[in-house]
């Protein structure tokens, strides 16, 4: 299998090492949003390599969700020429809906930035905390 741009790879909330296992546990749970495997089924990559490792994700979500509500803002007070409390009642209920999209995103992103693809790894099948 040819290597995938991480970015595609994180968009697609697969495994950073192997590319084909699902980051996520598969039904989605309101009550457990960012459940993921302890490891990945196909390579072993641990998905949780230390704790507090998707500490970071949380300034990459707020980042991403920054730019994105202050771009939805823009558009509606610019071009829909809306008031200021209007607008922000549809960023509130925009902001909801994309809450756990952006939750996961933002995980998937970061342990895609520091777990190296390894096209060997579905051989190997050893635990390993980073791919290196
Ligand atoms: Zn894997």
């Amino acid at each position: 299998m040819k290597k995938r741009n991480f970015l595609i790879n994180a968009f697609l909330k697969k495994c950073p090492r192997c590319q084909e296992g699902n980051l996520f546990t598969a039904p989605f749970e309101f009550s457990k949003p960012v459940a993921m495997p302890e490891q990945c089924p196909i390579c072993k990559q641990k998905y949780e390599p230390e704790p507090g490792f998707y500490y970071g994700a949380m300034f990459l979500s707020y980042i991403f969700s920054g730019f994105f509500f202050l771009g939805i803002m823009g558009i509606l007070l610019i071009v829909f020429k809306m008031s200021i409390n209007p607008a922000m009642g549809v960023l509130l209920i925009v902001a909801a809906i994309t809450y756990f999209f952006f939750l996961r995103m933002s995980r998937s992103i970061w342990i895609n930035l520091l777990v190296k693809y390894d096209p060997k790894s579905k051989e190997k099948q050893e635990t390993q905390s980073f791919g290196y």
